[in-house]
């Protein structure tokens, strides 16, 4: 990591960063963002509203709600929270194929008092969709999985005739990622991604996330999604403390996220050759945002923990899992991989729909990252031939 690069003087986010400018401060546009969005924030004060929106309408008791569990520290704290309230929960871990031992460990830790179901869309399908996207040089991995993992909770929660779906995760204690990173949701974009090229993998598993089944989900069935972070206080070090002593829980990361993806460091390191930047440096930038890290902290895990040398056991275990070689991973490692404007998406149309987004987000179905996402975006048009077209700037007002 150059010491030259030029970074906003409250977060961590360098130069470059997809969607970043700094003003005459030299504060990052996330940083504005953030400090717009949560100066009011005050988390003590919700508590019992986030209770409330369980109680049954004749007082009697709470209805059941879904809650997902990674293995990680948000998810067990989440369900460590929701026992404490005395609120009836299903636990269900999303298994995108690349479930690591550590979080399968920490599952079972919690699993023992509780209703626990893996959904998956299947090995087999999983499989040939990695494979497939990897093949035609996307590796956005993590759209298959937020994809495959909000249709299966959608349709277990249907199963289960549950209508809330409860997540350890906030727009506030975590990142806004720029398209440049992730499209989750945009299952035109997956589609196209993982068929160029004449591959046929299935992809109903992944129905129940395209948008109107999602927009039926939440208005006409009115299943609801609840960010716990926005109604209590979240302090990673106090909740990995916690989960320790209570639970035995570990941190098979030691400190650093998502341990419980085999195929994370890889995918991440394959951002990074192609953007010059990682996932990493937002996530420390918006752990300073919270007041749970200073700058100079942040700016010393970084510096031991951004992804900047391949790492060799992931990319190892995805070619393992996938069958491929590292040949046919070259094109990646050397940082060329492809991103939403080399293929068809709903990139334009969810930016036309940003005003909705608004909408549905202040009525409580959505999260604002979702607006935020798309209202800032110019983007480059759906490309129409193999040549990939050159992608316009990102345009922050
Ligand atoms: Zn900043």
């Amino acid at each position: 990591m150059g010491e030259s690069v030029q970074r906003c003087v409250r977060c961590v986010l360098p130069e470059g960063y997809p969607g970043a400018t700094f003003d005459s401060e030299g504060v990052c546009t996330y940083c504005r963002i953030f400090e717009n969005r949560w100066k009011d924030y005050r988390p003590r004060n919700r508590e019992d509203e986030f209770i409330n929106l369980f109680r049954r309408a004749d007082g009697n008791g709470f209805q059941k709600a879904l809650v997902g569990l990674s293995g990680g520290k948000d998810s067990c704290y989440t369900l460590h929270m929701m026992a404490k309230y005395g609120i009836p929960v299903i636990a269900y871990t999303y298994d995108n194929g690349f479930l690591s031992e550590g979080a399968r460990d920490n599952i079972d830790r919690f699993v023992q008092r509780l209703e626990h179901r893996y959904v998956s869309v299947g090995d087999e399908v999983n499989r040939q969709v990695y494979r497939a996207l990897l093949k035609n040089g996307c590796s956005d991995f993590c759209m298959p999985c937020a994809n495959g993992a909000l249709a299966q909770a959608f349709e277990l929660a249907r199963k289960e005739n549950v209508g809330f779906i409860v997540w350890g995760l906030s727009p506030r204690t975590e990142p806004i990622l720029p398209l440049e990173m992730l499209n989750a949701y945009d299952f035109r974009f997956m589609a196209d991604a993982v068929r160029s090229n004449g591959a046929t993998p299935n992809l109903r598993p992944f129905a129940n996330c395209g948008l109107m089944k999602a927009f039926y989900l939440t208005f006409i069935k009115r299943l609801r999604i609840v960010f716990l972070p926005e109604y209590i206080e979240w302090n990673e070090d106090e909740i990995c403390r916690l989960l320790q002593e209570e639970y035995g829980w570990v941190d098979y990361g030691k400190g650093k996220p998502h341990f419980d993806c085999v195929a994370n460091r890889a995918v991440d390191y394959f951002m990074y050759r192609r953007l010059g930047v990682s996932k990493g440096a937002e996530k420390l930038s918006v752990m300073v945002r919270c007041g749970q890290l200073s700058r100079s902290e942040a700016l010393e895990a970084l510096a031991r923990e951004e992804i900047t040398e391949e790492p060799r056991e992931s990319v190892d275990a995805i070619c393992e899992r996938l069958g491929l070689t590292r040949d046919d991973l070259a094109p990646l490692l050397e940082g060329s991989a492809k991103d939403y404007t080399q293929f068809r998406s709903y990139a334009s149309l969810f930016r036309a729909l940003s005003g909705v987004f608004w909408l549905t987000f202040k009525m409580g179905f959505t999260s604002e990252s979702l607006y935020q996402k798309y209202r800032r975006h110019t983007f480059a048009p759906p490309a129409e031939t193999a040549e990939a077209p050159e992608r316009q700037p990102t345009v922050v007002p």
